[in-house]
Order: C-alpha cells, then structure tokens, then sequence
C-alpha cells in the first residue's frame, strides 16, 4: 500500500531538515527520505570519543555570522554557539620542498567563526526538534511520477511507494539527474541545467590529524600553512572549543581521479611527512587520525563532479525552482541564488520553496 504525505521531502542534509522543521511548525504532515543511515548530508562532524564537544568537521567548519544572516537567526534560535576560528601566530607557506617560509600578518580566516560541537550541532538541534517518524532514513529515493506525484524508493533493499500533495528535492541537483528517473521528462534545458551545476565540495578530501597537544601553537605559529608541493594544500587549527583536545584539519591537493590511484594509508603517510617539515617531528605525535573523502560518497557526489574542474555553484533561481504545477519542488544549496555552495545557500533555498509554498496557498 502507498504510504502518504501531505509534503515529502527527499534529503535530510541541512536544508531538507530545516525545512520539515518549519512545516512541522506549521502542522504540516511531512516525511524526509534520507539514503543515508544519517542525517546531515554533506554535514559530518566525528568524534573520537562519545563526546560530541569534541567533534570534528569533516564537511563544513567554517561560518561568517556577519554575512549569512539565517544562519545567524537559526544558531541563535536553536541555542548553538559559535566560536572564532584560531589565527593567532604565524602562517607557512612551502614553495617547494625544503623551501618553506614563516610569514606573519592576517590570515584569510581572520573572521571565520566555528561551531560549538561541530557543524552537526545544526543538524542534531534540527533532528531533535521533528518527530523521529518524520524521518526515514536508509531510503534511497529513484523514481518521482510527477503527474501523480508518487515516488519509489528503496529502504533497505525493499521497495515502498508514497504519494504526496508536494514533493521536495532537498539535494544537489547533479545528484538528481544521475540516480532518479523523473516523469513525465521535464524539458531538456532543465536536465542541461542540473548537469551544469558542480555540488559544491564534492571532489574534496579532508583528512584531521588529532593531538593532546597545540605544538604548533607553542612555536608560534597559527596552524596555518599553504603548500604548492603538497599532498596537503591547505592546514588549518581545526582545535574543538573544549580544547580537550587539538586538531590540524587538511585539504588534499590531489584531484579525486589522481586520489584513486593511491591508497588511503599511502595518502595519510605523504600527509605526515609533510606536516613534519612544516612543523616538526611533534606532528607525528597523533591521537587519531580522520580522513573524509567526499568523491567517495554516492550520496554527495556525482561522476561530473570527479571529472570535472568544481566552482561555485551558480543557479539561475526561481523558474528553476518548481515543477508540475508547483508541486516539484527543488532546495539544497546549489539551488540557492545568492549563497550557493555553503551552508547559508541551505537555508537560502529552503526559505524560498516555503515563501513559494505558502504566497500559492494565501
Ligand atoms: C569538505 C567540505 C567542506 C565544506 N566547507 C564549508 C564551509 O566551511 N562553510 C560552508 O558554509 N559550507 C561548506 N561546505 C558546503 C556545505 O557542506 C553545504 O553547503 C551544505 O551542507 C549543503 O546542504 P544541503 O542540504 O543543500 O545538501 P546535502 O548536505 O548534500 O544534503 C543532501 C541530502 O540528500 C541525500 N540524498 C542524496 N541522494 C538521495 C536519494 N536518491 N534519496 C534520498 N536522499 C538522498 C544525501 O544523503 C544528503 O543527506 C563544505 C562541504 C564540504 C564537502
């Protein structure tokens, strides 16, 4: 039997829970389906112990309260904390091997703001605020029939069926054009739009080496460090609030196509090397060691985002937005006009599709 719903909406990243969030308040009967066995999409911060103030970000980190306004109101409507990213000290900078340069001066991070508890706090905050029958996860969405608004979706390998008065696609649209058959075909410069949208941070791998230490820190030097040899481009102090323990996050330089050819361990041991040039035989001291390959992840990125070059998301908006009447609807941050890409452009397209939502039904 067809299960129903007044709205469903497929993806429980950010965007997709904050907008069952704001129809649950509105009393809206509203269902997430989420491929994934968790919640947060591209958001995922790991603990290394059960302790979730010692988290750390393995998609997004970064927040500037001062621009992104809804985050802004969200954090604060949900009582999470931010803190400012660590700057303080010198950065690096390696030429080239045995060529590395200790220079002073603001880092471009200067006024970037972390959250308490990871990125996930969001997402957790979010969970907690919706019945947990409002969420199904592990149910992988691969068929919409727009005309009768039903859907097919696999949960557990087991086929379910769902019909709605609205479907909403809170997920990037790369994604969507490579796993769901939509019918009846929408008009093909719709499917040339969607293929030519990057899912913003999908080629990316981002490995966080743990410390009970801040060594870096008590030379002097910020945690900062960019390289042109690599295998590491960028180095951040990725430090959770609670300082309970201290952390050096990374951005592998190494495209995903070339990343294929080597093994993870080969990755990591490249990676250590490197931090012990920058900053000594003490980097080799780690507690944990994480690693998040997004290129890896069937539910992030399509094969366009591994073959080609990735930029910011740009989405023409509004005429884009909405199929069928209406009843089709697109969120997810690549769909977002001014913020697309970060977490702002989330929230930036949920807020649109309920604007549409609801001036349709006054
Ligand atoms: C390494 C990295 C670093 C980043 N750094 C920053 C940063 O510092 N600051 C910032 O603002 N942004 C950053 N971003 C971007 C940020 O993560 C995204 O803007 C945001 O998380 C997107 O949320 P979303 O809900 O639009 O999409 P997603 O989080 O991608 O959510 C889509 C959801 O749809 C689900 N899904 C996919 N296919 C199906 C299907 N067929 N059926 C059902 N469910 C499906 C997915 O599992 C996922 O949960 C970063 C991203 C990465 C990967």
């Amino acid at each position: 039997m067809n299960k129903h719903h007044s709205v469903i909406i497929v993806g429980a990243g950010l965007s997709g829970l904050y907008l069952a969030w704001r129809l649950h308040q509105r009393v809206v009967d509203v269902v997430v389906l989420e491929a994934r066995d968790r919640v947060g999409g591209r958001i995922l911060s790991n603990c290394i112990d059960d302790n979730i103030e010692n988290s750390f970000d393995m998609g997004p980190a970064w927040v500037w309260p001062q621009y992104q306004q809804r985050l802004k109101r969200l954090t604060e409507e949900l009582g999470i904390k931010r803190f400012k990213q660590f700057t303080d000290g010198e950065m690096l900078y390696e030429a080239d091997l045995h060529n590395i340069q200790r220079y002073g001066g603001s880092s471009s991070h200067a006024e970037s703001y972390r959250i308490e508890g990871g990125c996930r706090a969001l997402t957790d905050a979010l969970q907690s605020q919706i019945p947990d029958a409002c969420i199904q996860l592990d149910t992988r969405v691969d068929f919409i029939d727009g005309s009768t608004l039903s859907l097919q979706a696999l949960t557990n390998e087991k086929l379910c069926l769902y019909t709605a008065e609205k479907i909403i696609l809170a997920m990037p649209p790369r994604l969507i054009q490579q796993s769901i058959a939509i019918t009846p075909q929408l008009p093909q410069e719709i499917s040339d739009l969607w293929e030519s949208i990057p899912t913003w941070m999908a080629g990316h791998c981002k490995i966080v080496f743990i410390y009970a230490k801040p060594f870096w820190r008590e030379q002097g030097l910020s945690g900062e460090a960019f390289s042109r040899y690599g295998p590491l481009t960028e180095i951040y102090d990725a430090s959770p609030a609670s300082e309970s323990y201290f952390a050096l996050t990374s951005f592998v330089g190494i495209n995903a196509l070339q990343r294929r050819k080597i093994s993870a361990e080969q990755l990591i041991k490249l990676s250590l090397d490197q931090l012990q040039r920058l900053f000594g035989v003490k980097s080799l001291n780690t507690i944990d060691i994480q690693l998040q390959d997004w290129s890896k992840e069937l539910f992030t990125s399509s094969e366009m985002d591994i073959s080609k070059e990735a930029s910011h998301p740009h989405y023409p908006g509004e005429a884009a937005r909405a199929f069928y009447d209406n009843r089709l609807m697109l969120a997810g941050t690549e769909t977002a006009r001014e913020h697309g890409g970060y977490l702002e452009g989330a929230l930036e397209s949920a807020e649109e599709v309920l604007a549409m939502m609801f001036s349709t039904q006054a």
